[in-house]
């Protein structure tokens, strides 16, 4: 995580000295593509362009949108400049904008030009909307044939504005043809009108529910942080239900009044609509949402939103980050733990932790949120750098539930079978007292793997180092990594045995195959991101087991999060072991968090909840933690350990993967990259190594880990270093700084 304290790493760019640029002048545009500095180009008569300026440029045949950036940095002829073709009418990037923007790339080993990608997301939204044709009652209309649909029509739009066709049409239940008709006609008017503004603001005079004293304490705190606008960290903890999601929206209305607008970053916002309607129900109108499910008529709409400052609230996925706001005054990082705020594909970054290096060059607060605070946070919290609020209890009064762990090595259920006598008979109880229950397993499918009785093959996806795994409700086989898929074969691919390829292992597929076997009346449902892939798909879930539609609940981790269902009372975790082995940095860190999680879902104000734990490992620190519920004891276990490797956060770490298509060219450059290494005894270089996943969609991998103490700048020795050895054309290089995957 970037050291707030520490000093910046030094941006490529050169100061800016000069800001403004007239007709002659010669401007250094920064372009959303993969180069470290900024091409120059001349103002053209008639235009004079501002730093943070959008503008139009030729760039080879297309013309591309870039920023101005500041005074050229090449010498490059001067016949060969080109124009700037016209400035783009939207607000400018702010300098803290494009602080960030260089911040992000010196941080992240990235070349700036691909950050300035991740920010100019959507060009069609630098274009104004297009005016829209509406339709009106002509004052005084000719004669013309009545018709049932004419006259709905007519009775939609009496006495009131002109309005587009497709809408007056679905009002009046016609088609759009009639009303075309009507304007042919001449009984309608033709007027163009501006597009509807997309967003309200919300009303930050609605009231919320009355604060417990710890809650409004909180509150205080987080809004007088709002109030000073000034860089901060708060960290918001609290267990599930504690009500940390109202107390940070005591903050969100605090920004609101000052007229500033926030940010609030969820890990899954697909899957968050309980979210969203919470947000509706207190503010009146829906914040703005920011990821992979828009439409690009939303996207479109939404970035020119938040760029013109016309949305207030923005919800959205890591990438929201990167959004132009003009007048932001607060980051709400929800569940600030989560792995998925790590980006790992093109620019490879951590959403929360650059959110705070957001923050810091916006001067603003930032709230970090969760049940479970990473070990990062904690240790920020310890040394004083980061403010920390506790929510000790659930609103209600109701504990953290009860945790009973079962140890299978005792229990002697057989191979096929996955719920223990001592779950299968809580489930009973639960189901009998009209009460919901959530299986966890976190695997999709089917079985994880499928094996040849005869030879022992095992079914591997031929683009990576990883087994097919079976899934059952659509009869494929299915690589997770890549999305290669395949009809389960009838004959053994190696020895060609019939009958042999047995399913091993449970996945969630297999699982309710066992529940319908025991429970064969419980109505029972799978969540996983095959069933549930969407925001209407999680909507629906929701709702189901919210009316009690459900019984019995089948998930992966996508219900492990900020869910609440008042009448669920039965966790059963079925492997709590399973993201323990790996040997991954935070293996333990994760399981833990996830178990916690989970074990959160259970039991809500007046139904305690129960909560069973298999596992193999009983006395495995985490098991051991998650049954005393002792969580401190856990981090401050975990802190020694990583302290004495000197393992993040009291160590630097970066992953560095070169991949190709062609093993040998990727192990010639990483053999050349080897011989370069830097030379440092505060640096260790470890590798290169085959991957874990040697092969990942048809691509050989090689691995670099880099080790380096705290304070050392180790994002420019890697940059040095990398610039001695540049690999063929064919070999990708990826910079991993504070890796989250090892694989
Ligand atoms: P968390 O974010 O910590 O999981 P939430 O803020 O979502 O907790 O609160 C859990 C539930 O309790 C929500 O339905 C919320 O509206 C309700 N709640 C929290 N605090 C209060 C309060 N002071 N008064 C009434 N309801 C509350
Ligand atoms: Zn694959």
């Amino acid at each position: 995580m970037p050291d707030s304290r520490a000093t910046k790493p030094t941006p490529d760019l050169a100061e800016e000295i000069v800001d403004s640029f007239s007709a002659g002048a010669l401007a250094g545009v920064l372009l959303p593509m993969p180069f470290g500095v900024p091409f120059t180009y001349r103002v053209p008569e008639g235009l004079t362009v501002t730093v943070g300026d959008i503008v139009a440029v030729p760039f080879g045949s297309r013309e591309v949108a870039g920023v101005v950036w500041g005074a050229p940095v090449d010498d490059i002829d001067a016949a060969k400049i080109k124009e700037v073709a016209s400035r783009y009418d939207v607000p400018p990037l702010t300098p803290a904008m494009r602080g960030f923007v260089n911040w992000v790339a010196a941080y992240n080993v990235a070349q700036v030009g691909s950050v300035l990608k991740m920010v100019l997301s959507m060009p069609d939204a630098l274009l104004p909307p297009k005016p829209i044709t509406a339709y009106a009652l002509t004052p005084s209309p000719p004669d013309f044939r009545e018709t049932p649909a004419r006259r709905r029509v007519l009775e939609v739009l009496a006495g009131g504005p002109p309005r587009p066709a497709a809408e007056i049409a679905r009002e009046a239940g016609v088609g759009p043809s009639v009303v075309k008709g009507l304007a042919e006609a001449g009984v309608l008017g033709q007027v163009t009108i501006a597009a509807p503004k997309a967003y309200d603001w919300p009303d930050p005079s609605a009231e919320g529910p009355r604060l417990s004293t710890e809650q409004a304490a909180a509150a205080d705190d987080l809004c007088r942080s709002v109030d000073a606008a000034t860089f901060s960290v708060d960290v918001l903890e609290g267990i599930p239900g504690a009500g940390k999601t109202e107390v940070y929206l005591e903050a969100i209305v605090a920004a609101l009044r000052d007229h500033k607008q926030v940010l609030v970053l969820l890990p899954e916002i697909a899957l968050s609509a309980q979210w969203l309607d919470r947000f509706r129900e207190r503010f009146g109108c829906r914040p703005a949402e920011w990821h992979s499910d828009l439409t690009q008529a939303q996207r479109r709409t939404n970035w020119r939103a938040v760029a013109t400052g016309e949305a207030r609230v923005v919800v959205g996925a890591r990438s929201a980050l990167f959004l132009p706001f003009p007048d932001l005054g607060l980051i709400v990082i929800d569940e600030e733990h989560d792995g998925s705020y790590k980006q790992e594909d093109g620019v490879v970054y951590n959403a929360r932790d650059m959110a705070i290096v957001r923050a810091r060059e916006e001067q603003i607060p930032v709230v970090l949120v969760s049940a479970t605070p990473s070990l990062e946070t904690v240790e920020n919290v310890n040394q004083g750098k980061y403010s920390h609020h506790n929510l000790p209890d659930r609103h209600a009064g109701a504990e953290f539930p009860e945790v009973t762990v079962i140890d299978m090595r005792a229990e002697g259920t057989d191979s096929s079978h996955w719920l223990s006598p001592r779950l299968t008979e809580a489930i009973k109880e639960t189901l009998a007292a009209k009460e919901q229950v959530l299986l966890f397993l976190n695997r999709r499918g089917y079985a994880p793997l499928t094996l040849c009785r005869a030879c022992g093959h095992r079914l591997q996806c031929p683009n990576c180092t990883a087994w097919l795994v079976e899934h059952r409700l659509t009869g494929q086989l299915q690589c997770h990594h890549c999305g290669y898929s395949a009809r389960l074969p009838k004959a053994c691919p190696n020895c060609e045995a019939e009958g042999k390829l047995t399913a091993c292992g449970p996945g969630v597929e297999r699982l309710a195959e066992e529940v319908a076997a025991e429970f064969p009346d419980a109505r029972t449902v799978i969540a996983a991101s095959d069933t549930v892939y969407g925001p209407k798909q999680a909507a629906d879930l929701v709702r189901r087991i919210e009316e009690r539609e459900v019984d019995l609940v089948i998930g992966t981790q996508i219900v492990a999060k900020g869910y609440h269902f008042p009448h669920l009372t039965l966790v059963g975790v079925i492997d709590a072991d399973l993201g323990l082995s790996g040997g991954d940095l935070r293996a333990a860190e994760r399981t833990f968090q996830l178990l916690y999680q989970v074990a959160g879902r259970a039991g809500r104000a007046q139904h305690p909840g129960r909560v069973f734990v298999q596992t193999y490992m009983p006395e495995h620190p985490v098991i051991a933690a998650l049954a005393a519920r002792d969580r401190d004891g856990f981090l401050a276990a975990e802190a020694r350990d990583r302290r004495a490797a000197r393992m993040p956060p009291f160590g630097r770490l970066v992953g560095i993967v070169l991949s190709s298509t062609d093993p040998n060219l990727v192990d010639r450059a990483a053999n050349a990259l080897r011989r370069v290494a830097p030379h440092d005894d505060r640096i260790q270089v470890l590798g290169p190594a085959p991957a874990p996943i040697a092969l990942l969609r048809g691509r050989h991998r090689r691995r670099f880990l880099v080790k380096a103490a705290r304070d050392v700048n180790v994002q420019a020795s890697v940059r040095k270093w990398l610039a001695q050895a540049i690999p063929p054309n064919k070999v990708r290089v990826q910079v991993d700084v504070d890796p989250y995957s090892f694989l």
